[in-house]
């Protein structure tokens, strides 16, 4: 007799496998909730950083919010960042 209990999925440990946790402002301030950087799939893409990020400039950010940023890398710049203006 054998069972197929034996489930072994690895749950995150920072969100517990919700995608998102909580954590306390600071001077204990209201607890903010976040998107786990460690569950998110960063499926909506990077923005760039820029000017007033200290270091972190000229990384990619991702747009979930999660706060992962990653280098930026020959694919982010080939994306056409120009807004094309109408000239009369
Ligand atoms: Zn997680
Ligand atoms: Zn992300």
């Amino acid at each position: 007799m054998s069972s197929n209990t034996n489930k072994e999925e690895k749950k995150c440990e920072k969100c517990k496998g919700e995608g998102w946790y909580q954590y306390s402002g600071f001077n204990g301030g209201t607890p903010h909730s976040t998107i786990c950087d460690e569950c998110c799939t960063h499926d909506k893409g990077f923005w760039e950083l820029k000017e007033y990020y200290g270091k972190n400039n000229d990384k990619m950010c991702c747009l979930n919010g999660c706060g992962f940023i990653r280098e930026k890398t020959k694919d982010d710049i080939a994306i056409p960042q120009s807004v094309e203006k109408i000239e009369q």
